[in-house]
């Protein structure tokens, strides 16, 4: 069919902007290289016949904020909330429990509950002009925010936020407990905790699950992917599985969306050469190894009470995470690694049996096999959860890049989330979306806001077309 519109790869970005393409009547072909849709989204049966695993994304607490994803209302997208957002076992004291009410986790914190009131629980009282704000940093200023206690909390968080985590742990926090919770947050970044911004992060992550919550997608992350799909094809849309673009010009169309990292867009055109060296220059962040398991039944825990958290994060205090993420940071595997894990079952029983996912970060591009490490710090927390596995599945850099080549050197996060990548994202920019080469936008994980299930990057990149 001849096109208005290409938008190339179907992550929730690409999903996002062909959507927002075609809602404004515009024809719209999107082509995917894998064969299935979704990117990040995908699930796949990884383990046994009949389980459902997600092979990248679970938590959607991200698509639950995004201000382009929360107001679609989509055919077969159910969320299931687990009982507890998030858990943070410790070796020999009770766990920290990060419960949807911001006030009930502080009360669990003891002489630190008026530092997570002041900072997590600040942050989610702020609500949605401040996600808005952060997740559209290049946007319009959110109505939300004209109110003075509105701008106060904003210029509260931006203040605590700048700071490295370790530096907000020792400042804000007394407890093992607050700083541990705030460390494994902040540790989502895949950065040294001593690097700035790491706290805004990790607050902005915790006041999320206050928010929100942090639900995943009844059945697996694929059917929202699915449910974009089916709304494109509704619009009139055409999308392709198994396409995969290596030159723009293989494309005939006015607009061309890229949801695609910026390694691969220098290889599809010729780039002005001031925009390609500035291109070139951005660097990629540490990689991660993946484990999936399929288990005869829950994770054994020591703690009861993290049994009903959708995602955990193990590696005990503040300062053991910082020395895990400071080694991956120097290039080096940690052997007590920061470890982020995520069991849908406890929000999910629609899955097939008690599926499970765990990751470490690791150097980009690394070679070495996790399985003990990552296991090992499962057994600290959970003494006989070996016994429980029936099949596992592993996935280090390599394999998540064959999967999905934005996955550069196994990279999650689309690009390294440093302060300064977070405001040269892929370069400087008023509207980084925008490339020189007209008509043709940038949408994925490596343009603002950076990685997660949002879809704003697609969106800002729509918008600019459409313009
Ligand atoms: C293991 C893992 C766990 C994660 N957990 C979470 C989580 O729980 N919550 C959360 O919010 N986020 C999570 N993320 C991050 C999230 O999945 C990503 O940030 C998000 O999917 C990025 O979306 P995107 O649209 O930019 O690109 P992607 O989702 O990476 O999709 C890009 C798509 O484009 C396709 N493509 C690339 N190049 C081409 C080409 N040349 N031609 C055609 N197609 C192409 C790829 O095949 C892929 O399908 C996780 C990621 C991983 C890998």
């Amino acid at each position: 069919m001849s096109v208005d519109a290409v938008v190339v790869g179907s992550g929730p970005n690409g999903l996002v902007a062909a959507v927002k393409l075609a809602e404004a009547g515009r024809r719209v072909l999107l082509l995917e290289a894998a064969d299935a849709f979704g990117g990040g989204l995908r699930s796949a049966e990884l383990t046994l016949p009949g389980l459902v695993h997600d092979v990248g994304a679970t938590v959607m607490a991200m698509a639950l904020a995004s201000p382009a994803l929360r107001d679609l209302k989509l055919k077969g997208v159910e969320y299931a909330h687990p009982p507890l957002p998030a858990a943070h076992p410790l070796d020999d004291r009770p766990a920290v429990l990060v419960h949807r009410d911001a006030g009930r986790t502080a009360a669990g914190l003891g002489r630190d509950a008026a530092a997570w009131r002041a900072t997590a629980g600040a942050a989610a009282r702020a609500g949605f002009p401040l996600v808005d704000l952060l997740l559209r940093p290049l946007g319009p200023w959110p109505a939300g925010l004209a109110r003075p206690s509105a701008l106060v909390a904003a210029a509260r968080f931006g203040a605590a936020a700048a700071l490295p985590a370790t530096t907000l742990g020792r400042l804000a926090f007394r407890t093992v407990e607050g700083r541990a919770v705030l460390a494994g947050m902040a540790a989502h970044s895949l950065l040294d905790l001593r690097a700035p911004i790491t706290s805004g992060y990790g607050l902005m992550l915790a006041a999320t699950a206050h928010l929100v919550g942090w639900p995943v997608v009844k059945g697996g992350s694929q059917r929202l992917a699915d449910a974009l799909v089916a709304r494109l094809r509704e619009l009139g849309g055409e999308a392709v599985t198994g396409h995969r673009v290596r030159r723009l010009a293989e494309l005939d169309a006015e607009t061309v969306v890229l949801d695609v990292s910026p390694r691969q867009f220098l290889g599809m055109a010729d780039l002005p050469p001031a925009y390609r060296d500035r291109l070139a220059r951005f660097r990629h962040g540490p990689g991660v190894f993946k484990l999936d398991w399929a288990l005869d039944g829950p994770v054994p825990w020591r703690d009861p009470a993290v049994a009903g958290a959708g995602t955990l994060h193990l590696g005990g205090t503040m300062e053991e995470i910082a020395l895990s993420e400071a080694e991956t940071a120097a290039g080096r595997h940690s052997p007590r690694p920061y470890v982020l894990l995520v069991q849908p079952y406890a929000a999910d029983p629609t899955r097939g049996g008690h599926t499970l996912w765990a990751y470490c970060h690791v150097p980009n591009g690394s070679t070495v096999d996790m399985t003990a490490p990552i296991e090992a710090q499962i057994e600290r927390y959970a003494p006989g959860f070996r016994e429980r596995v029936l099949a596992r599945h592993a996935m280090g850099p390599a394999e998540l890049e064959a999967a999905n080549p934005n996955l550069v050197g196994g990279d999650i996060g689309g690009g390294l989330a440093s302060l300064g990548q977070f405001l040269k994202r892929p370069v400087w920019s008023p509207a980084p979306w925008r490339t020189p080469l007209r008509g043709v936008f940038l949408c994925s994980a490596s343009t603002p806001p950076g990685p997660g299930v949002h879809g704003v990057g697609g969106w800002q990149a729509a918008r600019l077309a459409l313009r």
